[in-house]
């Protein structure tokens, strides 16, 4: 393992996103992963693990509420790159549960329930993704929302037991991602196409106005600007 002083000493936030990312599965592979949403930034992540190791690790949580857009995506990087993928489901008991009692559409209630919604469905599952590995990689940008504006390009989760956070697109623009996508001819979410900017869970998302924040489309029933699911959990000051 590596701690937080070590990290800074190697200077990686002024390191490219390719060389932290080979620098995160050199020093890591096999216990490092890919977290992915099947949003843009991940899958450019993917094709740039797929260019530096053979079968990179990559997980999918499927809370169950996604879009068919979303599952055509997996199909499609499926065929396209040789991945060790695996997909994670909630627990089907704590899913029961939590429908029965409270509702199928229980997040547009509260945010209490909302937020325990993504508990069951989406953080829940990702702690046994995140079972035996000693790092992660995550799409995160500073630039998506305020909640992320601190994120290192590489950094211990306190959260997630202290295994190490590589975020390799921390920098990164909107216009990177797409340019990237569109040079190495990655496969993308169709979404994008029809209006949506930020991809969560389809009862929860929807597309956003071109003068919108990316993330307005994301729970747009809230009011706080702190939308944000849990899986990255970090206290804002
Ligand atoms: S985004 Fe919506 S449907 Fe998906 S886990 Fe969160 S509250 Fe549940």
């Amino acid at each position: 393992m590596i701690n937080k002083d070590e990290i800074e000493s190697l200077n990686l936030e002024k390191k490219d996103a390719l060389e932290v990312l080979k620098w995160g599965i050199e020093k890591f592979h096999p216990k490092i992963a890919l977290a992915c949403s099947l949003q843009a930034e991940d899958v450019v992540i993917l094709d740039m693990m797929s260019k530096i190791v053979s079968k990179p690790k990559v997980f999918v949580i499927d809370t169950g509420r996604l879009h068919q857009e979303t599952y055509d995506l997996i199909d499609e990087i499926r065929q396209k790159y040789d991945l060790d993928l695996r997909i994670y489901f909630p627990d089907y008991r704590e899913v029961e549960e939590m429908v029965n009692k409270y509702g199928t559409n229980l997040f547009y209630k509260s945010i209490e329930y909302r937020k325990m919604c993504c508990g069951v469905r989406k953080v829940n599952p990702l702690k046994r993704a995140l079972e035996g590995l000693d790092a992660w990689i995550t799409g995160l940008r500073r630039e998506q929302n305020f909640t992320r504006e601190r994120i290192r390009k590489v950094e211990i989760d306190e959260v997630n037991g202290g295994i190490v956070k590589i975020n390799p697109l921390a920098d990164w623009s909107w216009e990177q991602v797409w340019e990237y996508i569109r040079q190495n001819n990655v496969p993308y979410n169709k979404l994008y196409d029809k209006g949506y900017k930020s991809i969560g869970c389809l009862p929860c998302t929807r597309p956003v106005k071109p003068w919108e924040h990316p993330r307005a489309g994301r729970w747009w029933w809230e009011q706080s600007g702190n939308k944000e699911c849990g899986l990255h959990y970090r206290e804002v000051k």
